[in-house]
């Protein structure tokens, strides 16, 4: 893995990118400290030391949205100054899916964006933030006497999004389902 300072972004991602991403996201949801890039460079079993020779695993920034205009207007930014953009859940997936490889922009979506929105009992429904673990959603429905009928193993951690995002397979009897359709902004 490369080390480099927080000042140092690279050639895409630039003091101006980072000032127009706060008035985005304001000042607290953007983060171009060190620890905080180093921290987000690894997902739950980190790659070979060699991986960071062939690719650029730090990103440039983490940021943190906590509504779905602000991803757009993110994704919009990044994608006219050909900038790459990483979305990561819990990280749990542990095959590198969260990791940058070309540094770029973090989009921790487990920060601001994890709260169940709605909960249908008649229409036998429950959306959910993607960055919604499972738990918290298990929980909100079990307290209205509904079961997720599926759920992968690592529920207490993992979000829903990274879960559809992956194709997640089930330990679960998918039969019992909400009991569960689920779907995620
Ligand atoms: C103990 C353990 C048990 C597990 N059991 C199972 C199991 O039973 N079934 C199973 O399928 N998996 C299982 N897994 C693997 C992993 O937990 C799942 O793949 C999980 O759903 C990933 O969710 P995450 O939030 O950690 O995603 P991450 O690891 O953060 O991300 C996974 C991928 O999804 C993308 N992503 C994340 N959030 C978004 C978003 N909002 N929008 C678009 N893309 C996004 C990321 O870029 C990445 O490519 C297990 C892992 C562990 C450690």
């Amino acid at each position: 893995m490369t080390s480099r300072k927080a000042e140092n972004l690279s050639r895409k991602v630039t003091p101006e990118i980072i000032n127009q991403l706060e008035e985005i996201l304001g000042k607290d949801n953007v983060n171009t400290s060190e620890m905080d890039r180093m921290l987000y460079s690894h997902d739950l079993a980190p790659l070979p030391k060699e991986a960071g020779i062939a690719f650029n695993n730090i990103p440039d920034v983490v940021v943190r949205p906590h509504t779905v205009d602000q991803v757009a207007s993110i994704v919009k930014l990044a994608y006219q100054n050909g900038i790459a953009v990483v979305p990561r859940g819990a990280s749990t997936w542990g095959l590198g899916g969260s990791m940058p490889t070309a540094a770029g922009i973090l989009l921790d979506m487990s920060s601001g964006m994890n709260e169940v929105i709605k909960l249908d009992k008649e229409n036998m429904y429950v959306k959910v933030q993607s960055g919604c673990i499972w738990k918290k959603m298990m929980e909100v429905c079990e307290k209205e006497g509904l079961l997720v009928g599926s759920y992968p193993s690592s529920f207490p951690s993992a979000t829903v999004a990274g879960w559809i995002s992956t194709s997640g397979i089930v330990p679960a009897d998918t039969s019992t389902e909400l009991q569960g359709t689920t779907s995620s902004t």
